[in-house]
């Protein structure tokens, strides 16, 4: 073989390089969008590669697709922030499906000679890939509250749940021993279907997060058993990563919320939302205006910010940052608390934070920031709520206890940010509200971090 025949292999090899680096990379804010571009480059140089096989003779089917994949991909990419965890979950359901047709294509392509082995690859990939495809559709549905967020489950769901799994498992088994079954072939497909609707649809919102990740790692899957498949080496690593990456921050994500795989999967996590969502209480709170915020602030020596979804929907960061400033100038020791699940997506505040440049050696993660609460003159939470929600210690029968969260009750004052007294995302009430050292500071997160921050640098100051 010439240089030129191994050409490709040398290119793949530094694609997956690149996909190692860009994992390393990612595991950093400092350091992430160097990975996003390593990934994006390493991608790339697969695709272009990959279309210089002399095997392509027509690229017609080729240009539709990318075609239509762009038509999709483009909108799809300008969403929103706040909606990126759903458009997240609409990727996985495009790759998922992508997978699945093409394991079925192949299917047809190979029959009748199609070898025990093969078969298994393909069996396999097709469940995985169409289960993936509607469990990652219902995540987004539910994430844009198209679909209830509720679990909705009944008795003997898992049972049902699992003998549906079952069922695809054995007519995989049948076509592995005899693949000319194609009738089976199909049912197979559509049970794999009916098992991801199944699969996704008892789970609450609250576990959503780790949901979404779950289904990356099944997608990553899908990828490098249809490698396999297909023999393409990058597609069996780049899918193994992916697959192995998800999976991991699957689990740190339930070791962040004290919940158990199965628990997740099966446990049908916030079931008594409903029941709790009627209890927000008419109880009187302490208000304060941005003059008396600015003032208790201006006295602080050390304030401790906890930003949350609000903060995120106002689009409030960069007001954040120059309230940060405001503070730090005066000598007040600032920092940020953050909680693995505050937000909608894994890494939501930090992105955030770090678009408004705020210092990465600022931002402390949760168990750290609670060994730092009794030592904090101010919490400030801006539009965060159920991550300080005191129910997750001490109330068992609440839809989040267990969750550890950040306990910003052990400040001497605490403040929160936000519009009226409508719960957060789990639907719940919040006790905070009502302690004696909190006072709640009712508007938009951007609005009212402006007013203070006018107050601090101009108006209110010293
Ligand atoms: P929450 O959803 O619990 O609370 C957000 C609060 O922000 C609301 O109570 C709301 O109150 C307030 N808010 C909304 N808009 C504004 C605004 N414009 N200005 C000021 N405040 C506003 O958020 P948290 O971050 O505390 O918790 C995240 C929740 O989301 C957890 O339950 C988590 O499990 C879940 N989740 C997390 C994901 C992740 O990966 N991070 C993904 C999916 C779900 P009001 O309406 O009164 O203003």
């Amino acid at each position: 073989m010439t240089t030129a025949q191994y050409l490709p292999d040398f290119v793949y090899i530094a694609a997956i390089a690149l996909f190692i680096l860009s994992l390393r990379w990612l595991s950093s804010p400092a350091t992430a969008r160097r990975g996003v571009l390593a990934g994006e480059i390493g991608a790339a140089l697969a695709v272009v590669t990959t279309l210089f096989n002399p095997e392509l003779v027509q690229f017609k089917w080729i240009i539709i697709a990318l075609a239509g994949g762009a038509a999709i991909g483009i909108p799809l990419g300008m969403v929103p922030m706040t909606a990126v965890p759903q458009r997240t979950a609409m990727s996985h359901a495009f790759g998922a499906l992508a997978a699945a047709l093409i394991g079925i294509s192949e299917y047809y392509m190979r029959l009748p000679n199609i070898n025990k082995f093969e078969m298994t690859e393909i069996a396999l990939e097709v469940i995985i890939g169409s289960l993936s495809f509607t469990g990652s559709l219902i995540a987004a549905g539910k994430l844009q509250e198209l679909l209830p967020q509720r679990p909705i489950v009944y008795r003997g769901q898992n049972y049902v749940s699992l003998s549906v799994l079952a069922g695809a498992v054995v007519l995989a088994l049948i076509l592995i021993l005899n693949p000319s079954h194609t009738a089976l072939f199909l049912l197979m497909v559509i049970i794999s279907l009916v098992f991801g609707f199944l699969l996704v649809m008892p789970i609450g919102g609250a576990d959503m997060p780790t949901v979404i990740s779950l289904l990356n790692s099944y997608v990553g899957f899908t990828a490098a058993l249809l490698g396999f498949v297909l023999n393409t080496k990058v597609l069996v690593v780049a899918g193994a990563l992916d697959g192995a990456s998800g999976f991991i921050l699957s689990v740190i994500m339930c070791r962040a919320m004290n919940r158990s795989f199965t628990n997740v999967m099966f446990g049908a996590f916030g079931q008594l939302q409903t029941a709790a969502a009627g209890t927000v209480e008419d109880r009187a709170v302490r208000t304060a205006t941005p003059e008396d915020a600015a003032a208790i602030l201006e006295a602080a020596n050390y304030v401790m910010i906890v930003p949350g979804y609000g903060m995120a929907v106002a689009q409030a960061q960069h007001k954040v940052r120059e309230f940060y400033d405001a503070l730090t100038k005066r000598g007040i020791t600032v920092k940020f608390a953050i909680h693995p699940v505050a937000g909608r997506m894994p890494g939501h505040m930090n992105v955030l934070l770090a678009e408004a440049d705020v210092p990465y050696d600022k931002l402390i993660e949760m168990e750290d920031a609670n060994t730092e609460f009794s030592q904090v003159d101010v919490a400030l939470v801006i539009g965060a709520n159920d991550v300080t929600n005191p129910a997750a210690r001490t109330d068992k029968s609440s839809p989040i206890y267990g969750m550890p969260i950040l306990e910003v009750e052990k400040a001497r004052t605490v403040m929160v940010i936000k519009r009226g007294m409508s719960p957060g995302f789990a639907g719940i009430d919040n006790q905070l509200y009502y302690l004696d050292k909190t006072l709640m500071l009712f508007g938009d997160a951007k609005g009212f971090v402006g007013s203070i921050v006018r107050e601090l640098t101009g108006g209110g100051g010293h």
